[in-house]
């Protein structure tokens, strides 16, 4: 029997449809350069923070998303408590923040001791709604945080614009989008303050690690500040020549010069990468737009790079929306897919999200991130989109067998109840 999209699926019994497992490409990627950059740091005893190529990295990241200061931090959670905290932003504050996020992004405010307010997303780019935003808006919002996540934006023009009208500040949470241009622009340069990530699973790694980014010399000294007891850049250990400003809590949130090294080797492929992942995700999203019931995450708006963390793909039309996406996914893992994983519902609901009730609120309707992501949506990661045209076209194709064998397993579901 010939292996057809219309086939008996695998998790019923049948045979996959990929006689080779389809698998992401390794993350994250090494190389024998960066390797012998990393012995030659190592061997010159110069491995805390402030170092040559630290220094260097933070200009070249800053100007390669059209901003004038960068500050390398431990990681890309306290590179956005640090950017609130420089805004002054602290009790009796409201941070508004995307229901759909990593916990950090609604964490960094409640470190600074804000209230974490939490908005909904829009239905085709899983980012921050900026019409909730501004219905969720009061006289206590100090600052707001979009996201831009997995393979999309927030729409940066009609978020600033909201925030200019209410005198809010912005925070753009680039912890996915590294070297993404919003309008030919980079992100994190738009806001007040951009804070990536570099923890290992993002499209620069360096196991941990994180960057604010500002265009704001007065933001950017107080950031650095934060992060290195008080210190201003540049100066050398037990040479400050200036103090903090009286008050400014400033804590040891410094990365060493190993990390350094291998994001400078990452940074230089990175337009390469993306593109590779782009051109997959619009192939991908051509070879699947008249399955029914299955749509892909959009781009950016106004994208003119897109970057990628993953890419969210929605279950939640017709037939396949009454399926357990746990099944979807598993019916997908069978034929021979390993690269699609589940994603993480609204922050409020992450297990190892604990706040008392008093440090957080919902404001309106967040049906698309209760619902829509929460039980329908499922997520390549980015590793995913490095993978070759044919194997993007074997993806396409399970996902059009599942698809057309959604009855079945509406069957399959209900006597498996799980
Ligand atoms: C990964 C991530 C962070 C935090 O980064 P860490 O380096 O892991 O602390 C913040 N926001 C989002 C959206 C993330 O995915």
């Amino acid at each position: 029997m010939t292996k057809t999209t219309d086939s008996k699926l695998a998790i019923l019994g049948g045979e996959a449809l990929c006689s080779k497992p389809v698998n992401a490409i390794p993350w994250p990627p090494v190389d024998d350069e960066t390797a012998e950059q990393l012995k030659q740091v190592y061997l010159s005893r110069n491995w805390s923070f402030g170092g040559p190529e630290e220094m260097k990295f933070n200009q070249e990241f800053a100007k390669f998303h059209d901003a004038e200061y960068g500050i390398s931090m431990a990681n890309g959670t306290v590179t956005l408590e640090c950017a609130l905290h420089a805004l002054c932003v602290g009790r009796g504050d409201e941070v508004i923040v995307p229901a759909y996020t990593w916990m950090a992004t609604a964490m960094a405010a409640r470190y600074v001791g804000a209230q974490i307010v939490f908005v909904d997303v829009e239905p085709d780019t899983l980012c921050m709604n900026p019409k909730k935003f501004e219905a969720a808006i009061t006289d206590k919002t100090k600052a707001v945080i979009p996201v831009h996540i997995l393979g999309s934006m927030a729409d940066m023009e009609a978020i600033l614009a909201i925030a200019k009208k209410h005198n809010i500040y912005v925070i753009e949470d680039c912890a996915h989008m590294q070297g993404g241009k919003w309008n030919g622009k980079g992100v994190g340069s738009w806001g007040h303050v951009g804070s990536f990530s570099f923890q290992q699973s993002k499209t620069l790694a360096s196991g941990e690690g994180g960057i604010c980014i500002t265009n704001d010399a007065d933001l950017a000294d107080k950031i650095a500040r934060i992060k290195h007891i008080g210190y201003p850049v540049g100066a050398k250990q037990g040479a400050a020549m200036t103090g903090p400003q009286a008050g400014l809590i400033c804590h040891n949130y410094r990365s060493t010069e190993f990390q350094a090294v291998i994001l400078r080797g990452q940074l230089k492929h990175l337009p390469e990468l993306l593109e590779k992942y782009s051109s997959n995700a619009k192939y991908l999203a051509e070879l699947t737009k008249d399955i029914p019931g299955i749509r892909l995450q959009k781009p950016g708006r106004l994208a003119t790079r897109q970057g990628y963390y993953g890419l969210a793909i929605m279950f939640d039309e017709g037939e396949l929306a009454k399926i357990d996406k746990e099944i979807i996914l598993k019916a997908i893992n069978k034929e021979g897919i390993a690269c699609l994983y589940g994603v993480y519902g609204p922050v409020y609901k992450h297990i190892l999200f604990n706040l008392p009730q008093s440090d957080w609120r919902i404001a309106g309707d967040c049906s698309v991130t209760d619902i829509t992501v929460d039980k329908h949506t499922l997520s390549f990661p980015h590793q995913a989109l490095g993978v070759s045209r044919n194997d993007i076209e074997i993806i396409a194709d399970v996902l059009r067998k599942v698809a057309n064998n959604a009855g079945e397993l509406i069957k399959y579901q209900s006597e498996n109840q799980l």
